[in-house]
């Protein structure tokens, strides 16, 4: 029995790697969640079953110890179990926490990286980092465990790099407040649901002008905030 954790990308089915489709095509069982695209299931092998363990943000779900006791339940009677995580595992996946689950229970584990979510923004034209504009990145979720706001974002605001945030629509407004509260009412920043999928969503404009935005466009969860003069190269 064997655990494999895969990252699914970020929603394009071709955003995949050739290797998670090699552990797809090779699973007895895929435990699959939300953000993983369906379509990406169809790489099964016949008998192969399907495990829908979703996990839909800010309502009731699965908890993650029901995911635990399925992966158990898989494993005790299959070979192979993929675990199908969208974007990558280890990016606010709780990849490990399954991982160490398996462990624990003598299972052999692996891990094949997926391509995050953040990074399909730059199919937006909006890089992470830009030479003489941006020197770096902060990654920071915007809902801590407690649903309180991360102290990471204040002091992510103070510097001059771009700042990322997963899961922060629900605390929108707190961001905004706290990016004003540092200065920042103007700094270029967009809201980007659903990046690498035909149903996109973006909202563009300054921190100050981000929520009347994203109400605007209709911009709900799964979606990427993202604050720095990157978003703006566009118009540079
Ligand atoms: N492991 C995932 C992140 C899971 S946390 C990854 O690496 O991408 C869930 C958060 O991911 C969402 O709240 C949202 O911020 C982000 N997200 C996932 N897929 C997305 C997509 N296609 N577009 C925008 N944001 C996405």
């Amino acid at each position: 029995m064997e655990l494999i954790v895969v990252g699914a990308g970020p929603g394009d089915p071709e955003l995949i790697t050739l290797k998670a489709i090699n552990a797809l095509k090779r699973a007895d069982a895929i435990l699959y969640d939300n953000l993983a695209n369906k379509v990406l299931l169809d790489y099964k092998k016949e008998g192969c079953e399907l495990v829908y363990v979703g996990k839909t943000p800010y309502q009731k779900y699965n908890s993650q110890e029901e995911i635990h006791a399925l992966i158990k339940e898989y494993a005790d009677k299959c070979e192979v179990v993929v675990r199908l995580k969208g974007g990558d595992p280890f990016v606010f996946g709780r990849g490990m926490e399954e991982i160490m689950f398996a462990k624990s229970y003598g299972m052999k584990t692996s891990y094949i990286p997926g391509i995050t979510s953040m990074l399909a923004i730059g199919l937006s034209d909006i890089p992470l980092t830009h030479r003489g504009i941006s020197e770096g990145f902060w990654v920071i979720t915007g809902t801590k465990k407690d649903g309180s706001l991360s102290r990471d974002i204040e002091l992510a605001l103070q510097s001059k790099t771009t700042l990322v945030i997963y899961m922060g629509m629900k605390n929108l407004p707190f961001i905004v407040e706290e990016a004003i509260k540092y200065g920042k009412p103007n700094t270029p920043a967009a809201v980007i649901q659903n990046a690498s999928l035909p149903n996109m969503k973006m909202a563009k404009g300054t921190i100050v002008e981000l929520e009347a935005l994203s109400k605007e466009h209709g911009i709900t969860h799964p979606a990427i905030i993202v604050i720095g003069d990157v978003v703006n190269l566009e118009g540079i």
